[in-house]
């Protein structure tokens, strides 16, 4: 007999699979909702080993999922956290040119933030930018005065409570192993008891790929994780950093670089950079799981990745192990920052979808089955956009389950 049977099971309670389960109870009241989770706590992957900070939609391409649910996420966010008191900070971002040959770039990031609406958006003179973050070297920069910073965990835990007053249930400590079906709902089989469930909703992050070949679909991807690794500024030297500084990104990675930013809390972290990891929740250098490892090994698409991308995995793997490497990428943008100023920081892991051709797959990719729905890459702005992914996930959802 199965612990509980459910309308709709969603895996994962990190901030996506949180903010469906509301939209859903928000729309369907009396749906019965469960959300299964393996950690003993919420939000303790990707969405609890962030950068904080809600972006605004600067990157994407005009149309895509990113360019739309980042611009309505940033105005989504802002407004959710004022009215339940979380404590959020519009603090505005720069991102900075430091030579002449990153100004067409810089001047694209322009125009594609203002194609996606991302209001009050300026490129600025190097006085202008001095007036804003007076201790950054750089000649030209773009700024978006409405960037802001909140702490993810803190949205989740608003999420869970109104999942809670909607009379949805979390059941912590049960991931997820097996599927099975039996006659009218597919049983869900945990390491501590079994769920039963006419629809699933797949928010596994890092495990979305396993879960949707346990549920028999080919998700076409495989999720490789990369590290992105921190520093945290000395007290002493956080005066160097006024809101959030960023580089012009590399446009062949979907990765920002490393940057500046504040942090909620009150504290300046550098970083993070994005090494290739040798454990699905490698968050320590020394992390290993033969499993995955092997995983990744026996994958066509991380051999044509690395075949192409070696170069770049070189060069962040050496930033890893040295931090003068790191320091030295730093100065580029704050030249009188050394490795004294440095503290230990923290470190986050990534869920990059990577296809059986070695793209890193950019956009967000939700797709819809047979009484299922399955997130399979929600990297940043994941957590800025996750009230919209939520709606949109919902939309499917009605669809797919037939719930209206
Ligand atoms: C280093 C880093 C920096 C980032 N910075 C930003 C930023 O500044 N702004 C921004 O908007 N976004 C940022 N992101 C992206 C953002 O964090 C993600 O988009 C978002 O957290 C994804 O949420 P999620 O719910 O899909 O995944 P997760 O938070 O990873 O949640 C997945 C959940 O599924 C659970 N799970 C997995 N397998 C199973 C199983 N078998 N059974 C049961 N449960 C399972 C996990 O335990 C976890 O709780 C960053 C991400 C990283 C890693």
């Amino acid at each position: 007999m199965p612990d509980a049977t459910y309308d709709v099971a969603v895996i994962g309670a990190g901030i996506i699979g949180l903010s469906t389960a509301m939209h859903l109870l928000e729309r369907h009241p009396g749906l019965s909702v469960g959300i299964i989770e393996k950690n003993d706590e919420i939000a303790t992957q990707q969405t609890g080993h962030n950068s904080g900070v809600i972006h605004s939609g600067i990157y994407y391409p005009p149309g895509s999922f990113k360019a739309r649910f980042c611009v309505e996420g940033r105005e989504s966010m802002s407004r959710f956290c004022q009215e339940n008191g979380i404590d959020y900070k519009p603090i505005g971002k720069v991102i900075i040119a430091t030579a002449e040959d990153q100004f067409p770039r810089l001047e694209l990031l322009h125009e594609r933030g203002t194609a996606n609406g991302v209001p009050d958006l300026q490129l600025i003179d190097a006085d202008r930018l001095h007036e804003i973050e007076p201790h950054v070297k750089a000649l030209r920069a773009l700024w978006a005065p409405h960037t802001g910073i909140v702490n993810y965990r803190d949205v989740s835990a608003a999420y869970l409570r109104r999942v809670e007053d909607t009379g949805g249930e979390l059941r912590l400590g049960s991931p997820v192993r097996a599927f099975h079906r039996s006659s009218d709902s597919l049983v869900i089989e945990t390491a501590t008891g079994e769920f039963a469930a006419r629809n699933v909703v797949n928010c596994a992050g890092l495990h979305s790929d396993r879960i949707a070949l346990m549920m028999g679909v080919n998700p076409g991807v495989k999720i490789l994780p990369f590290r992105g690794e921190y520093y945290t500024l000395k007290k002493e030297s956080e005066k160097l950093v006024k809101g959030l500084i960023y580089p012009v990104p590399d446009p062949d990675l979907p990765f920002l670089g490393v940057h500046f930013t504040h942090n909620v809390k009150g504290y300046v972290e550098a970083g993070p950079n994005a090494v290739l990891a040798t454990a699905r929740e490698g968050y320590r250098k020394r992390d290993f799981s033969p499993r995955d490892f092997v995983d990744t090994v026996w994958y066509r698409g991380f051999w044509k990745m690395a075949a192409s991308e070696w170069k770049t995995g070189f060069s962040e793997m050496n930033r890893s192990f040295r931090k003068g490497v790191f320091v030295k990428d730093l100065q580029k943008m704050i030249p009188e920052i050394t490795a004294s100023d440095l503290g230990e920081g923290g470190s986050g892991v990534r869920a990059q979808a990577v296809d059986r051709s070695g793209r890193l797959l950019d956009d967000f990719v939700i797709e819809q089955t047979e009484n299922a729905v399955h997130v399979l890459n929600a990297p940043s702005p994941g957590a800025t956009a996750s009230l919209v992914i939520g709606r949109h996930i919902t939309d499917l959802a009605e669809q797919a389950f037939s719930l209206n």
